[in-house]
């Protein structure tokens, strides 16, 4: 994963790459560095977060007009501050910054040695600086040309920035497989892994493909493919605000992304939903609606909360719009040589739209014919534009490593192309569909209410913060949202936990439950209402917590419960977005009083851009 910022033109640069880098933690928070220009290339590095890095630059003089910067998230050779980036060459004349993996680095890197090269890191990365530096001297060729013949030779991910000491106003870039943006201001350039430690300076950016080489020199952009074809460079204009990225007066953006829930997922909807005409219109599937209605079945990929977010899709269009659907983990999906008939329909779910397995796995689903689509958050990013069309679930910036807004967000889009394809399809009546998005419009408002549980919530967390473990029980709808929940409690908390559908208790879990055992059950009203009940009876029989989400209003489940947490009621398609809400609370709560690090993880990082 890690983060990249690289900047050159007038300014200061340390100050620029710095802040970026803070944007960027969210990504990797192992070690951070820097590499400047100040009569030297310097590189400045330290294991532990942006912060700890900044206690190294106190006091030195950081005079550089351009410069390098990374967080890391380690994939090869242990956080310390050795295999922090910016990695050196070994004439320390060039200095590097990479993000993703190297798969074929043994063999190179035991090439360089056999050629007099020394190594001091554990990382894939730097034979990359050691080869560029290689072929550059032994070629007697520019940084540029450097660049492009050593990423021929790489198999592998990359995003790299490479900065030469002999070269004050020149930056060199490269990708495939990792994000790289560039921002483009007035005689200066930003590079960073996405758009978020850019848009305070400009909005104005370009997003490098895969296989392109960007050269920044003199205040001059130039793109070629790795096959030295010129390029265009594509400047779009980004609509980011500020102020979406910043933490708003909350201690974490993890409790501000689940404030913000109401309003993103308002944003979600709107312009897309009219109940009087029982219309969903999906700007992004616009020409592609008869396609996916036609499908014969519809695959999703996706990972973690996606993969929960597509689970319940699961639930939704096979109800709803009568298709069979499968989802799929993308990193099992892609390496099993999955059947895949032309004309099938893939999904891939993905908030920041570059996690490495699901755009390996649409890849592979491309290849074989099937249409493929993409449902991010991040505008421009990979799987955006890797895909035939595709919906942005506009939740706005998720920069919590657990992911709260981007699922509730996810879930809306799904249920709106569920009753577009129900329409197209004809497997649901226009009073139906009425009737649902009337309900859909007014979740927002529901969210609102499941909010306001925020202090309950934090006494409950109390009473259980010190647990062991979690059980979370739910059935149907529910059932992925169990999942959700038992997933962002291990996430930030580092208690284990386990979601499971509340009838598969008794096929093992049960055997856990003792007065130790909290059991988080979402025993909302619906058709398997009953059945929750008497697996709640269970439970308590066996002398087991129970902490219940219920419907507003519920008399009976109270009586059995610990606690007792209500959400108002919403058609059971619905709830999930309504019952998540309190487990997202939970799993935060515990975390703060546990004294977790919550918008940094241990050994999580946001946007998995590694296999
Ligand atoms: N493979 C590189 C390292 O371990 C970069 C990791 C990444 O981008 O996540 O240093």
């Amino acid at each position: 994963m890690c983060g990249i910022v690289a900047y050159v033109g007038d300014k200061q640069a340390a100050p620029i790459i710095i802040k970026g880098l803070k944007r960027l933690e969210y990504r990797g928070y192992d070690s951070a560095g820097i590499a400047l220009l100040n009569g030297k290339l310097n590189v400045y590095k330290k294991q532990g977060k942006v912060a700890d890095l900044e206690q190294v630059l106190d006091g030195k003089t950081l005079n550089s007009t351009i410069g390098i910067g990374h967080t890391r998230w380690a994939t090869h050779g242990e956080p310390n501050d050795v295999n922090a980036h910016p990695h050196y060459s070994g004439s320390k004349n060039l200095a590097l910054i990479h993000n993703g993996i190297i798969e074929n680095y043994e063999s190179l890197k035991k090439e360089l040695i056999s050629r007099g090269h020394t190594f001091d890191s554990d990382t894939d990365s730097e034979v990359l600086i050691h080869l560029i530096e290689d072929i550059r001297d032994n070629n007697d060729c520019t940084l540029g040309r450097a660049v492009r013949l050593a990423m021929q030779q790489v198999i592998g991910a990359y995003a790299i920035v490479v900065m030469d000491k002999d070269a004050p106003s020149q930056l060199i870039a490269a990708r495939k497989g990792s994000p790289l943006v560039i921002g483009v201001g007035k005689g200066e350039f930003f590079l960073a892994s996405d758009a978020t430690p850019i848009i305070e300076y400009t909005n104005e950016v370009v997003y490098l493909d895969d296989y392109e080489i960007a050269v920044i020199n003199e205040g001059e952009l130039e793109v070629k493919s790795h096959k030295d074809v010129p390029k265009t460079p594509y400047i779009q204009t980004l609509e980011m605000e500020l102020e979406s990225i910043e933490k708003g007066g909350y201690e974490h953006f993890m409790l501000k992304e689940i404030f913000e829930q109401s309003r993103s997922i308002g944003d979600c909807l709107r312009g897309r939903i009219y109940p009087k005409d029982a219309l969903i219109k999906l700007g992004g599937l616009r020409k592609h609606g008869n396609t996916i209605a036609n499908a014969n079945r519809i695959i999703i990929v996706a990972c973690g909360t996606s993969w929960h977010a597509g689970l319940v899709a699961e639930y939704i269009f096979e109800e709803l719009a009568r298709i069979p659907v499968e989802v799929e983990y993308a990193s099992e999906f892609r390496y099993r040589n999955p059947i895949i008939n032309e004309g099938d329909v893939v999904f891939a779910i993905s908030q920041s739209g570059e996690t490495a397995d699901t755009l390996a796995a649409l890849e592979l689903a491309k290849k074989k014919g099937a249409h493929i689509y993409g449902v991010c958050n991040v505008v421009g990013s990979s799987i955006a534009r890797l895909t035939d069309a595709g919906v942005y679930t506009h939740a706005g910036p998720e920069i919590g490593v657990a992911s709260t807004k981007a699922f509730t967000a996810q879930v809306t889009v799904l249920t709106l192309i569920a009753l577009m394809i129900a329409k197209k399809r004809n497997s649901l009546s226009d009073e139906a569909i009425k009737e649902l998005s009337r309900e859909l419009e007014s979740v927002p408002e529901k969210v609102a209410i499941a909010l306001e549980n925020a202090a309950e919530i934090e006494k409950i967390s109390a009473v259980y913060k010190d647990a062991k473990n979690f059980l979370y029980l739910g059935r149907g709808y529910n059932f992925p949202v169990a999942l959700e929940g038992a997933l962002k409690l291990k996430e930030i908390s580092y208690i284990h936990a386990e979601g499971y559908p509340a009838a598969e208790m008794k096929h093992g879990p049960i055997a856990l439950i003792d007065e130790e055992m909290p059991v988080v059950v979402i025993a909302t009203r619906d058709s398997s209402y009953d059945k929750v009940v008497s697996n709640i009876q269970e439970v308590k029989a066996r002398k087991g917590k129970i902490i219940a989400v219920v419907t507003k209003g519920d008399a009976l489940i109270p009586s059995m419960a610990d606690h007792v947490i209500e959400v108002p009621d919403t058609h059971p398609v619905l709830m999930p977005l309504v019952s998540v809400i309190p487990l997202q609370f939970l799993s935060y709560y515990i975390a703060v009083m546990r004294g977790c690090n919550v918008d940094q993880p241990r050994n999580l990082a946001k946007s998995v851009t590694v296999e």
